[in-house]
């Protein structure tokens, strides 16, 4: 029976992955600061522990993985990563993270190992135009992302590929581009735009307003939860290193976005535009070195995904108010 390894298995796309490898047959062992917050986690084996420390990590990877994903980090929205307030957790917490796993999975021989790097990794000058930003991924360098949570994916990109060429290690690096979907952040300050949305919507009384950061004018593109799984997986038993976007070619402004959480809804609410912590003007993802490479490209229209997001984030809305009136 093959073995995977999935580190951040109490997170969003963490706990989806747990899932997945459990329906392809793994065993499975999962780690995380907190099991996974809206489902039972399907992990044969789950461990709560602190991958900042070295000495847990060399437990957790106590036997051979065919498969480990590192998707664990400290991380959220542009409330979280924006404000500049968390930088230096985000950046020692994450760095920490990835400096034991890899060392880790060296000494236990770990042959295969994913790492989730972020489309924040570029730079800003290329993203000022909403209608054509670019994200090629030779794009990356001279460096100049938008946050210092940028800045830690880069080295710890550097550092897997590092691994890799000294060490033989077979390292796959993604960056993934907003991933939605069920069971992530909705009202913990570290939601997305699509949760941040779906939840403001659902919240509202039809003839209401919502408040949204900035214009609205921002682009971005979001991509479902099962597409990213099915390229991360892909990815991992590929040949081909990355970094490489994983993420939807779909883009629209964050004011498309409110609407289609409003259409979905069957309300018709008015936006307040409000200051608040941005990110960059434009970013789509830009997929065809991913197409070049493993010859599959998502397709799913996003919504379609907030389809399948918004009832759930409106169930998780009225749970919430009926513990209120509890
Ligand atoms: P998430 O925050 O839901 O999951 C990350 C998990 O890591 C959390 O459950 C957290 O508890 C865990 N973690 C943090 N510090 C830890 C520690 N010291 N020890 C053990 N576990 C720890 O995030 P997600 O959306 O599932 O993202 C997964 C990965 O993908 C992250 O590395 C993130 O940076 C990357 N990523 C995600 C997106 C996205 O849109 N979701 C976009 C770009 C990159």
């Amino acid at each position: 029976m093959k073995a995977a390894l999935v580190c951040g298995a109490g997170g969003f796309i963490g706990s989806h992955l747990v899932k997945r490898l459990k329906r392809e047959g793994f065993w499975v062992r999962g780690v995380d600061l907190k099991f996974p917050e809206f489902a039972e986690t399907e992990a044969d084996d789950f461990v709560i522990a602190d991958l900042r420390e070295p000495t847990n990590c060399r437990a957790i990877v106590d036997r051979r993985f065919d498969e480990v994903y590192q998707l664990a980090a400290d991380m959220g929205g542009a409330g979280y990563v924006f404000t500049g307030i968390h930088d230096a957790d985000i950046m020692h917490n994450s760095a920490m993270i990835n400096l034991n796993i890899l060392e880790a999975c060296k000494n236990r021989n770990t042959k295969r190992v994913f790492y989730s790097s972020s489309a924040c990794i570029y730079p800003q000058r290329n993203q000022l135009d909403p209608n054509a930003p670019v994200t090629r991924e030779d794009s990356a360098y001279p460096a100049d992302p938008d946050s210092d949570y940028g800045f830690e994916k880069l080295f710890s990109e550097r550092l897997y590929l590092a691994y890799q060429r000294n060490y033989g290690m077979q390292v796959r690096v993604a960056r993934y581009h907003n991933i939605f979907g069920p069971e992530g952040s909705w009202n913990d300050g570290r939601e997305k735009a699509p949760a941040a949305m779906c939840r403001k919507v659902a919240e509202t009384a039809a003839g209401g307003s919502i408040e949204m950061w900035g214009d609205g004018e921002q682009t971005r593109s979001f991509m479902y939860v099962d597409e990213c799984l099915e390229a991360t997986t892909r990815l991992t038993r590929s040949n081909f290193t990355g970094p490489v976007n994983i993420g939807s070619e779909e883009m629209v402004t964050i004011n498309q976005l409110a609407r289609m959480a409003m259409e979905i809804a069957g309300k018709d609410l008015t936006i307040e535009h409000i200051p608040g912590p941005l990110g960059v003007r434009g970013r789509n993802s830009h997929n065809d070195l991913y197409e070049k490479e493993l010859g599959w490209r998502p397709s799913q229209k996003l919504i379609d995904g907030m389809r399948k997001t918004y009832p759930w984030i409106a169930t998780q809305v009225e749970k919430a108010r009926g513990r209120n009136f509890a």
